[in-house]
């Protein structure tokens, strides 16, 4: 076997096969030859006599695992010496296999997806190409994939436009909650990677009034953000934006799009949702509403006594308030200061924003962050000042705020938070293809 491996490849030459159905259109009852193309996902030998063996073995493709008997000596010797992840094809009568062609050998995987049984496990960042290819990550982003078309049907049939995000530009949002923003130099000017495209939001609700984009944010978290489960480096953002709105139509808006991506999940990959073992739940609207005032109050009652006003809510509290909710649920009116300097101050009681973050129950936390905008350039100057951020980078944006910027209202929904808390996984990166973990 040894000497077998060492002389790789031992690819069947060129063949002229045409792959003719994937796994998920085989029915047992067609009793005609297809030819499938995949992957040996795991096989076992079984000796029925000293002559006779059969290989079971477990094939998978894009579609799911169907489980073959091989009993051609030829064939059973064929595959008995390849690893598990190498690329077949089979030809197939019913669940046996008539003749096979091995497209690709692999080499020893160190994380077999046929052996992984902890899903959450760190390892699987590291080996993200094997983890990928396991039943669970294939529901995970068929998910995901539903999620996507859920949103665009939602927002063409809102009239919004969806635009591209910005990905480096002169300034982006400081407001990341001790976040750092990735730099780059290009031609000796320094340019940001984009945390949050709020600032880009505003410019284009000058032209199409009501948009959103699938943004992607670049945040170099703090390395004690890996404990919490929900924060990756790089994530995506539901980024939506209307011209003369305010923070109730944007909260409106908000929990239409939620209830339309839980439906369009329940009802597109009900197969995917009972793999995870997950039970969602539809919410009814309105959501509740809680003011930040009103929460404080309640944290202090738990165990969280000594959380000053003012003071952003901690991860651990926010998690231990999701818990007591079995629906989202909205915070509104933090106070003034503690958010990002185009969160709009509520002119008829200035100690709170005019603005709003989504809570996921079940302990998951926070789902989106959103407000009304600031949007008159002696404010926003002033408040930004206030705030100490530095205002180099910014020229452009004081110029567009002298020139015709409308109040506005949006909001943020994080796509691989989402994904989480639709699929009910642990740790967030599961909920991507390409996590990057602090
Ligand atoms: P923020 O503007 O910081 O409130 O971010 C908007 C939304 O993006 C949040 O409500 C989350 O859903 C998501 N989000 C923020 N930071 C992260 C992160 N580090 N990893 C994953 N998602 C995030
Ligand atoms: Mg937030």
């Amino acid at each position: 076997m040894k000497d077998l491996i060492d002389s790789y490849p031992i690819q069947d030459e060129e063949f002229k096969w045409q792959k003719s159905c994937f796994v998920d259109e085989l029915s047992e009852k067609v009793q005609r030859e297809s030819c499938l193309m995949g992957w040996i996902h795991d096989f076992e030998i079984q000796n029925l006599s000293d002559r006779t063996q059969v290989l079971f073995l477990i094939f998978r493709d894009g579609t799911g695992l169907k489980e073959f008997q091989i009993t051609k000596p030829e064939l059973v010797k064929k595959i008995a010496i390849l690893e598990r992840e190498s690329v077949i094809a089979i030809r197939t009568l019913g669940t046996k296999v008539n003749d096979l062609k091995i497209i690709s050998q692999a080499k020893p995987v160190p994380i077999l997806p046929c052996l992984i049984t902890d899903h959450s496990s760190i390892d699987l960042v590291i080996n993200r190409a094997y983890a990928l290819r396991t039943e669970r990550m294939k529901a995970i982003l068929k998910i995901q994939d539903s999620i996507f078309s859920s949103v665009r049907k939602f927002f063409e049939k809102e009239k919004f436009y969806e635009i591209r995000p910005p990905i480096i530009g002169p300034a982006t949002d400081p407001g990341i909650r001790g976040a750092k923003a990735g730099e780059l130099d290009f031609y000796g000017k320094r340019y940001k990677l984009t945390t949050s495209m709020i600032l880009y939001k505003q410019m284009t609700i000058c032209s199409l009034e009501k948009i959103y984009s699938f943004s992607p944010n670049i945040r170099l978290e703090d390395h004690a953000t890996q404990e919490t489960g929900r924060h990756l480096a790089e994530f995506y953002q539901i980024d939506v934006e209307q011209a003369f709105a305010d923070y109730h139509d944007a909260m409106n808006l908000g929990e239409k799009l939620l209830i339309t991506i839980f439906k369009a999940v329940k009802r597109n990959c009900k197969k995917e949702l009972n793999l995870l073992e997950r039970n969602l739940i539809i919410p009814t609207r309105p959501f509740q509403k809680l003011t930040y005032k009103e929460v404080l109050e309640q944290l202090r009652e738990m165990k969280f006594g000594d959380l000053q006003d003012g003071q952003e809510i901690p991860w651990n509290a926010e998690k231990a308030l999701s818990e007591l909710f079995d629906a989202p649920f909205w915070i509104t009116d933090y106070p003034y200061g503690s958010r990002g300097f185009y969160d709009r101050q509520n002119p008829e009681n200035p100690s709170s924003l005019k603005d709003f973050d989504l809570m996921y129950p079940g302990g998951f936390g926070e789902a989106m962050s959103g407000s009304e905008r600031e949007y008159l350039y002696d404010k926003v100057k002033r408040k930004m000042l206030e705030q100490g951020v530095p205002l180099v980078g910014y020229k452009w944006y004081f110029d567009m705020l002298q020139r015709g910027v409308p109040p506005s209202a949006g909001f943020g929904l994080g796509v691989e938070r989402l994904t989480r808390y639709i699929c009910g996984l642990e740790k967030i990166w599961e909920a991507t293809a390409f996590p990057k973990v602090p």
